[in-house]
């Protein structure tokens, strides 16, 4: 099947954890996997192409900060220039850099917001206009649990995740008329390299805040993207969907 026939699907930060199983649930032999990844290591990447193209799908990767406009323009340059179209946008690139409010760095605050917050925007803004000439879109906003709840020691994080359930709600309203749904969806604790390096004490108390007693995997939260992104989920949107356990109702 030529990749101009295929459903075109974009990811940022697929090349693990969360982003990566997105890519896994959604590929196949129909759908044409785009994502991207800050470069930390063109291994991970590498091997999430392995795995697409092990289960008969396809995917093509490239290193772009999503925080760069240039990056962001010139990465969706060539997905459109190579498929003529983008079916499905996830958002799903994100960082940490905890530290507690009146310690906070500015750096740290502003890196935060510039990949979570800032990122998702360069890349709607971006993927809108060819969503747009289609009338037909599916974005996906990855938020966090603590977006809604708060969280001490991630006030960058947090306000980032505050601010992208906003612009979620925002863009659903603007791209509605247009055939585009705009959802976001709030994992809680989900077991990646972003919480595996996490203090016995901080996990334990993350623990004892979730009724159902366990942590989530990567594949709980992309079959909810999978879902958004599905054309049953056709009248979803300015939605915040909740994976976390019960940790927040
Ligand atoms: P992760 O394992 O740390 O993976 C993060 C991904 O984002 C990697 O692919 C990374 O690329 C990419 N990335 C980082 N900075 C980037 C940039 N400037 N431009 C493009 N890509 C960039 O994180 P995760 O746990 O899977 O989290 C994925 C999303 O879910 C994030 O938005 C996170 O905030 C959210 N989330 C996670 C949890 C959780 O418990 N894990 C809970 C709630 C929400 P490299 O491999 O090159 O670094």
């Amino acid at each position: 099947m030529s990749k101009d026939a295929k459903r075109v699907v974009v990811i940022t930060g697929g090349s693990r954890g969360i982003g990566r199983a997105i890519a896994l649930r959604m590929a196949g032999a129909d759908t044409e996997i785009y994502f991207n990844y800050s470069g930390r290591d063109s291994r991970d990447a590498e091997e999430t192409v392995k795995l697409i193209e092990d289960a008969g799908g396809s995917a093509s990767h490239a290193r772009v900060d999503v925080a760069s406009r240039q990056d962001v323009q010139d990465f969706f340059n060539k997905v459109v220039d190579e498929c003529g179209r983008v079916d499905v946008l996830v958002n799903n690139a994100g960082i940490t850099r905890d530290g507690l409010l009146v310690r906070m760095k500015e750096e740290d605050w502003c890196r935060v917001l510039d990949i979570n917050l800032k990122g998702a925007f360069h890349c709607i803004q971006t993927v809108a206009k060819t969503m747009m000439k289609q009338r037909s879109g599916r974005i996906i906003n990855m938020a966090s649990v603590v977006g809604v709840m708060g969280n001490p020691g991630q006030a960058n994080y947090v306000a980032s995740k505050a601010g992208l359930i906003g612009l979620t709600k925002t863009a659903a309203k603007e791209l509605a008329p247009r055939g585009i749904t705009v959802n976001a969806v709030a994992p809680g604790f989900i077991e990646t390299s972003m919480t595996v390096d996490l203090p016995d004490k901080a996990r334990e108390a993350m623990l004892a805040q979730i009724p159902m007693k366990r942590t989530g995997q990567p594949e709980d939260v992309a079959e909810v993207v999978a879902f958004l992104a599905s054309e049953k989920a056709s009248y979803i949107t300015g939605q915040v969907i909740h994976v976390n356990g019960g940790m927040y109702m």
